[in-house]
């Protein structure tokens, strides 16, 4: 029982990373250990995109577009990655991000008769994945990305940026891999504690 929660919660998709584009990296769960992807199908790229409020409704995906989803999505992981390790990202990486940012995204447009904001032309995975590009290229070519941070827990090593006023924050959610990490300090405490006893 406790292991069937613990599967749904690590299948769930989060969108706590702090913006559009890095909560698209976070579909891939615990990239430091077993790492989940789930982004495994085109109806599940298609339930991210209605999720994370980009579409309101169900978009035609192909194979193929799911494979660009996944490009994309490793091109802005191992940017961002790098930029906090400090390491000069692959002009590859930033390229292919460049290059789906330009991808054309629908006009809106007020209707003639009820002033309304319809678009001209209805969403398609590629314009989707251009939304995602440009929030990466917004906040990677920010000075703020010094606020972008990988979660210490080293089996999770999820990207998130931090909003903290102070700019500390360590873990991707405090009551995830923070509360882990306590009670792990928490235990390494007693059992030095107990060590001293004897
Ligand atoms: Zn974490």
């Amino acid at each position: 029982m406790q292991q069937k929660k613990l599967s749904e919660r690590y299948n769930r998709f989060r969108f706590d990373a702090g913006c559009l584009a890095l909560n698209f990296v976070a579909t891939v769960r615990h990239r430091g250990s077993h790492l989940r992807d789930l982004l495994i199908s085109p109806e599940a790229l298609n339930k991210w995109f209605l999720q994370s409020g980009l579409s309101s409704a169900q978009v035609q995906i192909f194979p193929k577009d799911l494979k660009n989803a996944v490009k994309l999505r490793e091109a802005i992981h191992d940017t961002v990655y790098a930029l906090i390790a400090s390491i000069k990202p692959e002009e590859s990486d930033i390229s292919l991000i460049n290059r789906f940012a330009k991808y054309t995204i629908p006009v809106p447009q007020l209707s003639t008769d009820r002033c309304n904001i319809e678009l001209d032309t209805p969403f398609t995975p590629m314009s989707l994945l251009a939304l995602i590009a440009r929030d990466a290229i917004e906040h990677i070519g920010n000075p703020d990305r010094q606020r972008m941070k990988k979660c210490e827990n080293d089996t999770c090593r999820m990207l998130f940026i931090d909003i903290s006023p102070a700019n500390r924050r360590r873990w991707c959610a405090m009551s995830i891999c923070g509360n882990r990490a306590k009670v792990a300090l928490h235990r390494k405490k007693l059992s030095a504690g107990q060590t001293e006893l004897f």
